[in-house]
Order: C-alpha cells, then sequence, then structure tokens
C-alpha cells in the first residue's frame, strides 16, 4: 500500500544533466589529485534498475570518492546544515540531493528517498549520519535496517578508507594521499526480504564500522601534513596517565601531552603515537585513546555521577538570506538523561526550550568548536565559552542512546 502511494505521488528530485556534469569533473579532480582514490571492487559499474548505496563516514567530503563510481546519477542524502551554509546550494539542489536533518527523518523525507528507488534511481544515504573525530565510526541509528527493508531494493555498501587522514575533522584543511573505496553488494531484493532485522544489522554493521587506525596499520600510507596533531587535544581532553580533563595540549604540532602530569606522546608520519615521557603507558592508536575517554564518561553515567552537562553558550541559527550561521544570543544549552535544553535570551526576547534526545544517537559538532541541537527545521548552534565542553557533552549524548537502546523494554 505505502509503496503504492509513494510510487504515485512523489517524484524524485529533479538533476540537471548540466550541473551534474560539472559536479562530475570537479569531483573527480579531488578525487584524483587530492584524496587519491583508488578502487578496491566497484560493483556499481554498470548496474542497472533501482539501487540504495550505504556508505560509511570517515570524512566530510567522502561522497567526493564515490561520484565518479558510476555514470548513472545518484541522489546524494546529506545534512541539512552541510546544505544550508554553502554557498553553492542551489547548484547542490540542482543535482537532486535530498537535505535532511541528521537525526530526524520526517515523512516527507523517507517518500523522498523512496521516491528515488521507486523511479528506478540510486539513493546514496550515510547512515551513521556523522563522520568521525576519532577514527572510529559512529553509531548507527536503529532504524536503519528497517529502513533498508522497507525500500526493498538491492543493497550497495560504499566502504571509503583513508579519507580520515586526508581531511580529520579536529584539523582544517586538505591532506592529500591515497585512498581507498570498495563498493561491493551487500544485500540482492531478495536477501534483504528474507533476512531478519537482526540479520540485516549484523552484515550491514561489519561493513560499516571502522577503526581508521587499525585499517592504516595495514595500509601505512603517508599523508602530506600527517605528522601534525593540532587540534586533536580537543578530541583527546582527558589524560589517559593521570585522568585530569582539559589539561591535554598540543605541542610543536606532533606532541600531544598533559599540562597536570607530564605525560607526553609524539605522532609519527603516519599518525601514531609514541610515548616520549617517563610516565604511563603507551597509546598507540588515537582511537584507543578515545574509547578510553568514552568508556569513563560512560562509567560515570552509569554510576550515576554524571546525568546532565550544561554550559553557557553563544547560539547562532543559519540566516537563509546569507546561508550563514549567525549569532542570535545567548543561553544556557546542555543535556540530561531526556533532554537538549537551551535557556536564554535569543533575537532579545527570553527562549526557553527542551528537545527529546530520544532519536538522537549522536550530536553534530566540531570538536572545541560548537555542537549542534536540531529542533524541527531549526538548528540550534551552540559556541559554549568554554570549548573543553563539546567533546564531553557529544560523548554524553552517545553514552545516554547506548544506554537507552541497552536498557530492557518497558523500563
Ligand atoms: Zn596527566
Amino acid at each position: 500500500m505505502q509503496n503504492e502511494k509513494a510510487k504515485h505521488h512523489a517524484q524524485p528530485p529533479r538533476q540537471s544533466r548540466f550541473c551534474y556534469f560539472l559536479a562530475r569533473i570537479v569531483t573527480g579532480f579531488v578525487a584524483r589529485f587530492i584524496f587519491k582514490r583508488r578502487f578496491i571492487r566497484n560493483e556499481l559499474r554498470g548496474k542497472r534498475g533501482p539501487i540504495v548505496v550505504i556508505a560509511n563516514h570517515q570524512a566530510a567530503y567522502d561522497f567526493v570518492n564515490l561520484f565518479g563510481a558510476t555514470s548513472r546519477r545518484m541522489h546524494f542524502v546529506i545534512s541539512e546544515s552541510f546544505y544550508n551554509t554553502l554557498p553553492i546550494k542551489k547548484f547542490l539542489s540542482r543535482l537532486g540531493v535530498i537535505a535532511k536533518q541528521q537525526f530526524q527523518t520526517t515523512i516527507k523525507d523517507i517518500h523522498l528517498m523512496k521516491s528515488v528507488t521507486a523511479a528506478g534511481g540510486i539513493l546514496v544515504i550515510y547512515p551513521a549520519g556523522l563522520m568521525c573525530e576519532d577514527g572510529l565510526s559512529t553509531p548507527i541509528p536503529a532504524a536503519t535496517y528497517q529502513f533498508l527493508q522497507w525500500l526493498g531494493v538491492p543493497v550497495y555498501m560504499a566502504r571509503t578508507s583513508g579519507t580520515y587522514f586526508a581531511m580529520p575533522k579536529w584539523a582544517d584543511g586538505l591532506r592529500s594521499g591515497r585512498t581507498y573505496m570498495d563498493i561491493f553488494r551487500l544485500f540482492s531484493a531478495e536477501e534483504l526480504r528474507e533476512a531478519t532485522l537482526d540479520e540485516i544489522k549484523e552484515r550491514t554493521d561489519a561493513a560499516m564500522l571502522f577503526d581508521a587506525y587499525r585499517e592504516q596499520e595495514e595500509l601505512l600510507v603517508e599523508y602530506k601534513n600527517g605528522g601534525n596533531i593540532e587540534g586533536l587535544e580537543n578530541v583527546l581532553y582527558v589524560c589517559p596517565h593521570c585522568r585530569s580533563e582539559h589539561t591535554v595540549r598540543v605541542r610543536d604540532g606532533n606532541i600531544i601531552y598533559c599540562e597536570h602530569c607530564g605525560y607526553a606522546e609524539e605522532s609519527d608520519k603516519y599518525g601514531f603515537l609514541h610515548k616520549i615521557s617517563e610516565c604511563g603507558e603507551e597509546i598507540r592508536y588515537v582511537s584507543d585513546w578515545s574509547r578510553m575517554i568514552y568508556d569513563m564518561v560512560r562509567k560515570e553515567a552509569v554510576e550515576g555521577h554524571l546525568d546532565e552537562l550544561y554550559t553557557d553558550a553563544e547560539i547562532q541559527m543559519i540566516d537563509g538570506r546569507c546561508c550563514k550561521f549567525v549569532p542570535v544570543g545567548h543561553a544556557r544549552v546542555g543535556v540530561d538523561r531526556e533532554h537538549f535544553h537551551i535557556d536564554g535570551v535569543l533575537r532579545g526576547e527570553d527562549f526557553s526550550l527542551s528537545v527529546s534526545t530520544a532519536n538522537f544517537a549522536s550530536l553534530p559538532f566540531s570538536p572545541g568548536r560548537y555542537f549542534e541541537i536540531q529542533h524541527g527545521a531549526d538548528i540550534f548552534r551552540c559556541l559554549p565559552t568554554s570549548s573543553d565542553t563539546v567533546m564531553k557533552l557529544a560523548n554524553l549524548v552517545k553514552v545516554f542512546y547506548e544506554l537507552r537502546a541497552e536498557a530492557p523494554v518497558g523500563e
């Protein structure tokens, strides 16, 4: 029934042949000269009929490596915040992208996505919603598996590796070097129909999850400026030795150390860390250090010592005219186990908002800079006065989601 309805009422977003052609040239250039993409497999080539491509998300420009994988035009689902703040919004809309809030899916979004496969097209989604900040994949929202089954068309996996190092979320700019793209069929339409949700989850997760540092151990790719870890202190904000928070700094571009106890590690050209202080144990992978911090936050939450986190922040919202986030006021913002809260003065008026955290597996953020709270079509970009808070808050949102998912039903 629902399928039929979607088929008859929704049309896939229109695509301009010319704009798509231009985008193919630009992305082809970046894929070749900056990401130096190499295909491991490309099973998408030459395939006809409706297809959904799911892709892992290591860096903001991952789509570049996928764009030229087939001569057919694809419809990418991208983040609304990203879409609304790009100066090329009109151009993007002519590529037929579907812009949606990262952790909310409206009925309209679902119909638009369905319209693409119903019309025999290729739909590309990034189920994790967020690129990773530490080389570890972010959790996949539970609704994904059911959605794939409901679409009922062949699913291809586009697995990228190396782009995390070519464009770390905690650093500015691009670092050219070899990246890889492996595209393979994950489910045929028939397999999808017959699989249980658990089976879909198992196979999807196995294809989607990654640890960029362990991959790098195999690949050993040198990226331009690859040893520079300035900005990483915003992600690794807890000292692994003395466990002090917000005492971690970077000096000389490649040494990360704790101001409190002197624990220090040096990054090599591959991004691996080597201990140079007397004290502490060596942690080779940034992903392991980050995971340790996450586990600490989780333990505090489980034991009930960490039920909420608040900070004062400047609030910015998108100005539709200039396609930019602009300051609209100040507020006390934060999260508890059930809600995000924003209380302050926006656009000269008292403002108070609570948003359920139920669907938020994670939160859009930039380490050491800002995080974003979504409410319907509104995006509140929060820039804390103490920028240290960003990463801890992002971790806590993930922890709360994980704990809710684990809780027995009815509790
Ligand atoms: Zn320390």
